[in-house]
């Protein structure tokens, strides 16, 4: 077995080695502790069938501990600084495949179909760069890719977002996107001090596994996250305001909606996040018609 990378003295020796210095504008903070890298690895369930996706591989620390897990690793990484770096730190394995990429640019169907068309299990292992965490995370949703999941690294205050119950502050729109898609978990929080360089805010690990159908009916999925995400336009005020002022034709059909809400028994008083999934369906529904 190679030493991990994941050690304060051995990250340091290889930025060194290579005068790599941080970019803060591409979330670049290091892990540093092995074992933490471990857990999210059991966490994930890694086992010799499954190929791993990683997102920002950064100088391979969490890409080795998949690498020795999983049958195949396919990383990409956007810092092209970092390709040199990997190709040495992960020398020792031949089940990595790294691409020069920005995530949100790849065609992640076509990836999958070429380099992991020969395993029956798929997740997403990340420590993800976190000024872009929830557009990474609703392109894997919406994608609907050939996944089991995905368990990845946040700030904590995100990830409490993620996974947050009807009524409480961090409830809303990723909230519902997230739970529509997978059902979460937060399985551990992360201090601060086992980055390089250490970020300012803690991070935790949330597993997202994909669910097999959606826990609520939906007719119609881009009206279902519209009434969503005007629900949530303005969080002070109500229900009836935000659904007139923010769906297309929402002032013109103020009557409308108000004899929707009144005939599903939800008060147009109450506010976006008093509602549950099964409450926005049901209100999705009913005004489909309507905006469809
Ligand atoms: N996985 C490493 C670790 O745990 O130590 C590094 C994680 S660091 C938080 C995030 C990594 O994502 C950095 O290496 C950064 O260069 C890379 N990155 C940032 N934006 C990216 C993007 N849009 N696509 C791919 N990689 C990205």
């Amino acid at each position: 077995m190679y030493k991990d990378i994941a050690t304060p003295r051995r990250t340091k020796e290889i930025l060194e080695r290579y005068g790599f210095s941080f970019k803060k504008s591409l979330g670049q903070n290091f892990l540093i502790d092995a074992n933490i890298l471990r857990k999210i690895v059991d966490v994930a369930d890694i086992s010799p069938d499954t190929g791993a996706i990683e997102i920002g591989p950064g100088i391979g620390a969490l890409t080795e501990q998949l690498a020795r897990r999983a049958k195949k690793v396919v990383a990409f990484e956007i810092d092209g600084r970092l390709l040199p770096i990997l190709a040495d730190t992960l020398s020792p394995y031949d089940n990595v495949r790294i691409f020069h990429q920005d995530v949100l640019k790849v065609d992640l169907h076509a990836v999958i179909a070429e380099e992991l068309a020969d395993v029956s299990d798929r997740m997403v292992v990340a420590n993800l760069p976190y000024y872009v965490t929830t557009p990474i995370i609703m392109k894997l949703l919406t994608e609907r890719l050939p996944i089991r999941g995905m368990v990845v690294m946040l700030q904590k205050e995100v990830a409490d977002r993620l996974a947050a119950k009807p009524g409480t502050k961090d409830y809303g729109s990723l909230t519902i996107a997230v739970q529509y898609y997978t059902e979460a978990e937060v399985v551990m929080t992360v201090p601060r001090t086992v980055f390089m360089p250490q970020p300012n805010v803690d991070s935790a690990v949330i597993r997202l596994v994909k669910r097999q159908h959606p826990p609520v009916v939906v007719d119609d999925e881009g009206v279902f996250f519209q009434v969503v995400r005007a629900s949530f336009a303005q969080r002070r005020k109500t229900l009836f305001n935000n659904l007139t002022n923010n769906l297309p034709g929402g002032k013109e059909n103020k009557e409308k909606i108000e004899r929707v809400l009144v005939a599903l028994g939800i008060d147009p008083r109450r506010r976006g996040e008093t509602l549950d999934i099964a409450e926005f369906a049901s209100l999705s529904n009913a005004l489909a018609p309507l905006f469809g």
